[in-house]
């Protein structure tokens, strides 16, 4: 059994009970977890508090950074092992598991770096002043992370967080935990102060909640579902621990009829099918101008049928889902397709050599998806793409922005005046111009507006929100 990491030490569920982690590509258990409750999550948080009251609070911002450059060295040092289990216990296709592996390195590396260089400002006063504002950490931070990228959505919100001085609890998703209990391992062996970095694992509403709800969470940081995040934040509130939300998206691959389809078609492809489309920067919905519609839709079908869906361990195009009931959600949806009567475009193969057991979704292409259909409204996260065309610009900005998220969207067109036109006009927290970065740009920041959440993390923009901004006037004449 995979104990908890709390205080740099593995550490025994109070309850003594166990879950299941079950690979994804045949269905069958091959490890077991700790059922984190209320008591193992006090006890990580006041492990967490004395170290930023200790050790981990004592460093100057170099020291962080060089122990946090350490871990990023100790996870390019490790990081096929990372991969290996990431692949697993996620059904990730090998390939990105190891790019997944590369990220949470380089998210080490890049907030290793940032970490001596937040810093406040001067601020010009009345005279007889000088005002000044410090970047204080929050203090104990709460990390709630899905089952999707583990290592990437760690690498991003608890690199951030560390590196602008705050300690922190992390609770992965009851679904993939492993890839997380060893990079806390190796932070231990790179000489972080104990309770600076600690994991408890277990169920969100067991767990997750004792987090959320703890009187000594500073501040959370939730990547998941919009219905959990609506959750989480109710919780919060009572104590008023502020939250930053990382939620879903039906992001929008805008294709104009001038647009470099060579260069389009691959991107549009591996947006919808990397991760098995359980990507929250999934480009889910493909908008195309009518006169090019039926060219798109037609070579984006050949490059359907051409994907291959096979255990992690084959490294083809597609992994298994998650779990059976997320099979079971996305064969919801394909099922309304087919009631419906919307045309599938296109559907890739699960190989003859995939367990029966597995859970796996071949890709598909439906076209012709009216834009108030489920399909074009809601989170499939599967590898699913509904295609509409639009007629002109208005018609692709209203499509864009007609749905209740605003996570990402891209814009293929060789028109510059018109790429800054539509850029400017969507609700959303990204924009890609002829490229789509799904899963990836640790520099940039990222986020949503709408039900995709708020607040942003990745880049340097992050580390703002993993501190407190605080005014400091001094009166000297
Ligand atoms: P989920 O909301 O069910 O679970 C996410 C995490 O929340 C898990 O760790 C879970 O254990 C925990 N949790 C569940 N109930 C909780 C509760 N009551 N209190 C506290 N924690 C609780 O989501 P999921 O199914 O694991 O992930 C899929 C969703 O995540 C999708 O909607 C996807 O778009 C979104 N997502 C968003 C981003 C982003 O950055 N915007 C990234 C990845 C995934």
């Amino acid at each position: 059994m995979k104990q908890h990491f709390i205080g740099n030490q593995w550490v025994a569920p109070e309850s003594g009970e166990t879950i299941p982690v079950i690979d994804p590509s045949d269905g069958q258990a091959f490890e077991s977890l700790a059922r984190g409750n209320a008591s193992d999550i006090d006890l990580a948080v006041r492990t967490a508090r004395a170290a930023h009251e200790g050790a981990w609070g004592r460093l100057s911002a170099t020291e962080r950074g060089r122990l946090l450059q350490k871990l990023a060295q100790k996870m390019f040092d490790h990081a096929e092992e990372l991969a290996q289990l990431e692949g697993r216990d996620c059904g990730k296709p090998l390939r990105q598991a190891r790019a997944d592996a590369a990220a949470v390195a380089r998210y080490f590396e890049f907030y290793a770096g940032a970490a001596d260089k937040l810093h406040g400002e001067t601020i010009p006063y009345q005279n007889g002043y000088t005002v000044l504002t410090l970047r204080e950490p929050h203090g104990v931070t709460g990390h709630i992370v899905p089952w999707n990228y583990p290592l990437q959505i760690f690498g991003r919100s608890v690199g951030a967080a560390l590196a602008a001085g705050n300690t922190c609890v992390v609770k992965p998703a009851e679904d993939a935990c492993l890839s997380l209990l060893l990079v806390a391992e190796l932070a231990a062996q790179a000489g972080f102060p104990e309770g600076a970095l600690n994991v408890v694992t277990g169920y969100g509403h067991e767990a997750g909640d004792a987090l959320v709800r703890h009187p000594g969470i500073d501040h959370i940081s939730f990547t998941g579902s919009p219905a959990i995040g609506k959750v989480v934040t109710c919780a919060a509130a009572a104590n008023h621990t502020p939250v930053t939300l990382e939620l879903g998206g039906k992001s929008p691959q805008i294709v104009f009829a001038d647009a470099d389809f060579e260069a389009m078609l691959p991107v549009v492809v591996n947006a919808i099918v990397q991760n098995a489309g359980q990507t929250c920067s999934a480009g889910s919905r493909l908008l195309v101008e009518r006169s090019a519609y039926e060219e798109v839709v037609a070579r984006l079908s050949v490059a359907f049928s051409k994907l291959r869906v096979g255990p992690a361990s084959m490294d083809l195009d597609c992994g298994p889902l998650i779990r059976q009931t997320q099979l079971q959600r996305v064969t919801g949806f394909l099922d309304e397709v087919r009631r419906d009567g919307l045309p599938i475009a296109g559907q890739g193969q699960v190989v003859a050599e995939a367990p029966r057991t597995g859970f796996y979704q071949a890709p598909t292409l439906v076209r012709d998806v009216p834009p108030g259909h489920r399909l074009a409204q809601e989170e499939v996260f599967g590898p699913v793409i509904a295609a509409m065309p639009f007629d002109d610009e208005a018609h692709a900005l209203r499509l864009a922005n007609g749905t209740a998220f605003g996570l990402v969207a891209s814009i293929w067109s060789r028109d510059g005046a018109r790429q800054m036109r539509l850029a400017r006009k969507l609700r959303c927290g990204q924009v890609f111009i002829n490229n789509y970065g799904a899963g990836g740009g640790i520099e940039l920041p990222f986020g949503g507006v709408k039900a995709s959440g708020h607040g942003r993390e990745k880049g340097f923009e992050a580390l703002y929100g993993f501190t407190v901004l605080k005014t400091i006037s001094i009166k000297h004449d």
